[in-house]
């Protein structure tokens, strides 16, 4: 089957260059989560004529779900000719906003030198076209395979995945699935087992408000959680570079804790854009801190929680302040076995088409996998895709076509092996 599959691979590059543009030439930008309609509908228009049965699924109620940006989903499936395991592609559409740098135009989808760019070039909609050649190929020397292959394309992984893979596991749509393979772009050698884990968090130092001129009429929300941050630097960010996982993340340095003070906000607010007046003297009452810790396997969620208590306690212990601490997100670490059905086939994929060993690595990031394992108890999940992991959010972001097409290959061949042996066509016969 090795070489059916290799022909028609290489038969479809113009097809999975042309696929991989136009996924890129819809801007489903997440934040606000736009047209996720229409790119689910577009890759449905290429699913419908392999013999897929495309339902397109709203996650009503989730968040950012409204008239205005409606969170639809794709969930197409075709079925073999007999029982057999059913076999998943999950592909988040969403791409995160441009940002500023880029010297392509980041909806354009252009191919340079062998190179296609745009927003979520890598991240993800070449894995996701990637994925489709890998079906398309597949089918074209297996069209009897038995079981079953599904295509999900789903809104709002960037904005942790509530409106899409989420729903759709609380639906029980993974149920009826036995092995998943999420495209998103870990280097086509790689075989990503799972991710970090996640506690996002507020923290909320509180003040009295005063007049600026007498500061000390009041208490400044803001100085306080300057001691906040400095206990950080002195205590914490130490323990935490020194804990070491057993998980084999990349890139390195994320084999450590980490925490990442992602935003803060002091005293009055932002002024609306294009105000030109000036402030008004005030103390502040109010300084919000937003974390981002990830957290290896080896740690518990709960001891996560109270190192960062305690070292707020012991800031306070320096200089009196009362505070709100506010948990916003929690992910436990996931990470599937090595050993198991679909990294086992992807790894002889690998080893055919790339002619290595794969890398088995853990994502620094947490990515959809979480929902398939807490919510649809789904095991047999990886990470397997191409593009570069360091270009996703980038600028000038793109994703190489020979990476696309050996991934494919690499992704046919594992479906080969997940579904079993039957008879191809249009090659020598095999049992
Ligand atoms: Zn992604």
């Amino acid at each position: 089957m090795e070489e059916a599959l290799r022909r028609a691979v290489a038969a479809r590059r113009a097809e999975t260059i042309g696929r991989a543009g136009a996924l890129i030439r819809v801007p489903t930008l997440n934040p606000p989560g736009d047209r996720y309609r229409e790119i689910c509908e577009l890759i449905a228009g290429w699913l419908e004529p392999m013999g897929f049965d495309c339902a397109f699924i709203r996650a009503e109620g989730t968040p950012g779900d409204g008239a205005r940006h409606p969170r639809w989903n794709l969930l197409a499936r075709r079925e073999g000719t007999g029982a057999g395991p059913c076999v998943h592609f999950n592909g988040h559409v969403d791409v995160v906003e441009v940002g500023r740098g880029w010297t392509r135009d980041p909806f354009g989808g252009e191919l340079v030198d062998g190179r296609i760019y745009g927003r979520g070039a890598c991240d993800m909609k070449g894995g996701i076209a990637a994925a489709i050649t890998a079906v398309a190929a597949f089918l074209a020397v297996r069209p009897d395979a038995p079981g079953a292959i599904e295509i999900s394309a789903t809104a709002d992984e960037e904005t942790g995945g509530y409106g899409g893979v989420a729903y759709l596991a609380e639906r029980g749509v993974f149920a009826r699935v036995d092995h998943v393979i999420i495209p998103e772009p870990l280097n086509k050698e790689r075989i990503c087992l799972g991710h970090r884990g996640v506690w996002w968090a507020e923290l909320e130092t509180l003040g009295r408000i005063a007049h600026g001129s007498m500061p000390f009429l009041g208490d400044c929300a803001i100085r306080h959680m300057g001691a906040v941050l400095a206990e950080m630097e002195e205590s914490l960010y130490p323990a935490l570079a020194a804990r070491r996982t057993a998980m084999p993340v990349v890139p390195e340095p994320a084999r450590a804790s980490t925490l990442n003070v992602n935003s803060i906000h002091g005293g009055q607010a932002e002024p609306e854009p294009g105000f030109d007046g000036l402030p008004s003297p005030v103390v502040a009452d109010s300084c919000r801190m937003m974390i981002d810790r990830r957290f290896l396997a080896e740690e518990e969620l709960g001891a996560v929680k109270a190192e960062f208590r305690a070292a707020v306690e012991r800031a306070r212990a320096r200089r009196p302040f009362d505070y709100r601490l506010r948990d916003v997100l929690e992910v436990r670490p996931s990470m599937t076995d090595r050993d198991g059905p679909v990294a086992r086939a992807l790894a002889e994929g690998i080893r055919a088409v790339l002619g290595r060993e794969p890398d088995y690595v853990v994502s620094p990031g947490s990515y959809d996998q979480k929902h398939i394992d807490r919510i649809g108890r789904l095991r047999d999940c990886v990470a397997y895709g191409p593009g570069r992991l360091d270009l996703a959010h980038q600028p000038d972001e793109y994703v190489e076509v020979e990476d696309m097409l050996e991934s494919a290959l690499v992704m046919a061949l594992a479906l080969g092996r997940l579904l079993g042996p039957g008879d191809e066509v249009g090659g020598a016969r095999r049992g």
